[in-house]
């Protein structure tokens, strides 16, 4: 979260007297009786809000009127529904700020008025119980209003889910095999792609993506090491890609046979046939568009990684 976001929020807590959830940017907390979550159902969208309770009453669910209506009757809520012990209110988004707050504050009186009306009271999310505390979590990604019940089960499944993930052993071989294979796929885009005419950014992505993407699929978990090898099998299949396609050029013009045309190319361009300056800017070009995926890529890998990991109590043990 930035800086920009992360004092909007604060702003926002503040005007709803709720908590902040600083790691990732939730709001928490007691709002008129009711245990309150408030966060973005993705983080790209930050102000596009949504205000989470975990609620439920001895009568049936609320019905699509019943929420219709709701909606209709409450400025800036986009829509109202109930999952099983989860009422959840979308929010129209704004930029502007002051609306926002405004919206917000506005929306959450009218909410939980609106669960009491109708006979709601907070319960675990998971297990429906009313009568034990409930406390807001983060559970690698989602938030949730729990017991301390349901929150140790899922913590202890998800310390059982990790271990196992350690332990599951990541086949070196298989994935160098399955990054390779990813990788042709990479060279034949280089050369098609270039055959007609473009050094373009999709095949230096589709490198990078088909490369990690192999390795992870047969190699069974993409690690570290994983991603450094795939790196470097990427770097080098580039530099492949790009003499292959050379190849096919100097073949086509001198008409002579594929792999005399391969091996001739370092001689073509000592003897400047070939421009090197043309050479070495169209393969720097591919490089960078390599880059390109393979950031992002590693990137989402690792921070998935960090993500699903986690779950704790927003604003820790009490
Ligand atoms: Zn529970």
């Amino acid at each position: 979260m930035n800086r920009k976001v992360k004092e909007n929020y604060e702003r926002l807590a503040q005007a709803a007297g709720l908590s902040m959830d600083m790691e990732n940017g939730a709001l928490y907390g007691v709002f008129a009786g009711y245990e309150i979550l408030v966060a973005a159902a993705n983080g790209s969208y930050p102000y596009t809000l949504s205000i989470l309770a975990g609620v439920n009453r001895p009568a049936p669910p609320l019905t699509q009127e019943e929420c219709k209506a709701f909606c209709k009757s409450v400025p800036g809520s986009i829509t109202l529904t109930q999952n099983g012990n989860l009422v959840t209110l979308a929010l129209k988004n704004t930029a502007n700020q002051n609306k926002l707050r405004d919206t917000l504050v506005g929306a959450l009186q009218a909410f939980t008025d609106f669960l009491r009306g109708n006979g709601f009271r907070n319960c675990c999310q998971a297990c429906g119980r009313q009568e034990l505390p409930v406390s807001p979590y983060y559970l690698g990604g989602a938030y949730a209003e729990l017991c301390p019940d349901c929150f140790a089960a899922i913590q202890q499944r998800q310390t059982a889910a990790q271990s196992e993930s350690k332990q599951k052993k990541e086949n070196v071989v298989s994935g160098t095999v399955g990054a390779l294979l990813g990788s042709l796929l990479g060279v034949v885009c280089i050369i098609i792609l270039s055959q007609l005419g473009y050094v373009a950014a999709i095949s230096g992505v589709i490198m990078a993506v088909c490369t990690l993407k192999g390795y992870e699929l047969l190699g069974g978990k993409l690690s570290n090491k994983g991603i450094g090898i795939a790196c470097v099998i990427m770097l080098v299949m580039t530099f492949v890609g790009d003499r292959l396609d050379w190849a096919i050029v100097v073949s086509r013009s001198l008409g002579t046979d594929f792999f005399t045309s391969f091996r001739a190319i370092s001689y073509l361009m000592a003897e400047g046939a070939i421009d090197s300056g043309s050479y070495a800017g169209n393969l720097v070009l591919l490089y960078l568009f390599v880059l390109l995926g393979a950031v992002p890529t590693v990137i989402g890998t690792l921070r998935s990684r960090k993500q699903s990991a986690k779950v704790y109590r927003l604003g820790g043990q009490l």
